[in-house]
């Protein structure tokens, strides 16, 4: 019986991977225990951005004291993450024995087991970015039981200059929609209400299908599974984003009315050596599109500042995008080199004071406008399902509207997992706060 620990940076498909892992590990007879105990702590990192591989790096210095002492613990390293620095991190630290692309996911339960019988070194790295060793198994053991969490396309084909994906996690792969399908089943079977379908580009899903079932086609029927409450899915590339999947959104009533559509920048010269696939006013109208059809959606965005190149002039164009769009949600970063990504190389780097002054001001100016838009929510209500206590706000609880807000909310722990009906009360930048007025009746 080997003991494991698992550490989990990044984005949620590096959740998503190390919750079947996890499953799969404990279905074989592992057993998970504290970071002390445990003989093999299993990392799986984001290398998306310079910060988050930073992170990592330092984490697996840590376990110097206790390998010398007793040569413990064992040290895997996964995700993306172990694509771009797995060699390195075998150089430098003993104690890591076992490094996993994403790809090889699949494999890595059986590799784990390897080390531990004989700890000899197991390099499971993605050499071709088109094989795909997955794992049968879904992410039955998860942080929150009424969420859960299904990848329906592996990869990416869109090389986006700054970004890390494709080249980490390989070509895009949609998987068949009988295995999302089954998942979903078995999700709902453990208890998920809400069901997220993840992806690079999810509206590409089928792309590579010799039939033509594709992404509409599989978002209404597991919309229409049974057991399914709600439905959710990340990340849409607005080129791809179309009508067609706007509609069937707004027909299907489990289908959350939240969309995440990064426009990235609003300058066209920057989107161009980006090599986003489109312009400007081709995002403007996308979004045109959205508020005609779903008229009370939530829209989330991501962009980047401080590109190489990015003059003032640019970075005005993002700032004016923000505030002509009034997006719900930003999530925004300080451009950060990639190594081996072509805008790594591109003249007309930006010092880090420039990005991070820029920032700044991106972050100060959408802080007012999520700000604005929550206060004029103060007195409407929503159907919200309760995740569980809230991390942040002691004695509370913590859940989603449909269009993906955050609300606080005093109640019993007992209402985890169910739908009550808030009335909101106050509003911050990063969430609601709210009363229930309505909640099931649980005797
Ligand atoms: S679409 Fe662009 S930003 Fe998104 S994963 Fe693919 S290459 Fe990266």
């Amino acid at each position: 019986m080997y003991r494991f620990h698992m550490k989990v940076y990044g984005c949620q498909m590096n959740v998503y991977d190390s919750d079947r892992a996890r499953t799969a590990l404990r279905r074989r007879g592992w057993v998970e225990a504290s970071e002390d105990e445990a003989d093999m702590i299993v990392f799986t990192g984001c290398s998306v951005r310079g910060k988050a591989e930073q992170k990592v790096w330092s984490e697996l210095g840590r376990y110097a004291p206790s390998w010398q002492k007793n040569r413990r613990p064992y040290v895997a390293l996964t995700g993306c993450i172990a694509q771009s620095l797995g060699e390195r991190a075998f150089s430098r630290y003993p104690w890591v024995r076992l490094v996993s692309g994403p790809r090889h996911i699949g494999l890595l339960p059986e590799g784990l087991e390897r080390v531990m019988e004989n700890g000899r070194r197991v390099t499971l790295l993605d050499e071709d970015p088109r094989e795909f060793f997955d794992l049968d198994e879904f992410s039955g053991v998860r942080d929150n039981k009424y969420r859960g969490y299904v990848t329906i396309a592996h990869g990416c084909d869109n090389f986006c200059t700054y970004c890390i994906v494709p080249h980490v996690r390989g070509r895009f792969l949609s998987r068949p929609p009988a295995d999302v399908l089954q998942e979903v089943r078995r999700l709902v079977e453990s208890g998920a209400k809400e069901i997220t379908l993840l992806g690079q580009n999810v509206n590409s899903y089928g792309n590579d299908f010799k039939n033509d079932y594709g992404f509409v086609r599989l978002l209404r029927e597991v919309a229409r599974a049974e057991g399914v409450e709600r439905v959710r899915f990340v990340t849409s590339l607005p080129q791809d984003f179309t009508e067609e999947i706007a509609r069937v959104m707004a027909e299907e009533p489990t289908i959350c009315p939240s969309l995440n559509l990064p426009i990235q920048s609003g300058s066209d010269r920057i989107l161009k050596l980006m090599n986003r696939k489109y312009s400007r006013a081709e995002y403007m109208e996308k979004v045109r599109m959205v508020r005609r059809l779903l008229p009370e959606s939530g829209l989330a965005s991501d962009l980047i500042v401080g590109f190489p190149g990015e003059t003032e002039e640019d970075f005005e164009e993002s700032m004016s995008a923000l505030s002509e769009i009034c997006f719900d949600l930003v999530h925004t970063a300080a451009y950060s080199e990639r190594s081996g990504t072509p805008a790594a190389t591109m003249p007309g780097a930006l010092p880090q004071e420039v990005r991070m002054d820029r920032l700044n001001r991106v972050n100060k100016l959408q802080d007012s406008i999520t700000l604005s838009i929550n206060k004029a929510l103060i007195g409407r209500s929503y159907r919200v399902l309760v995740e569980g206590p809230a991390p942040r706000g002691e004695g509370l609880l913590q859940g989603r509207t449909p269009t993906d807000r955050v609300v606080l909310l005093p109640g019993d722990e007992e209402l985890s997992g169910n739908f009550v009906t808030v009335e909101i009360t106050e509003a911050e930048s990063w969430c609601l706060r709210g009363k229930i007025i309505e909640r099931p009746d649980l005797l």
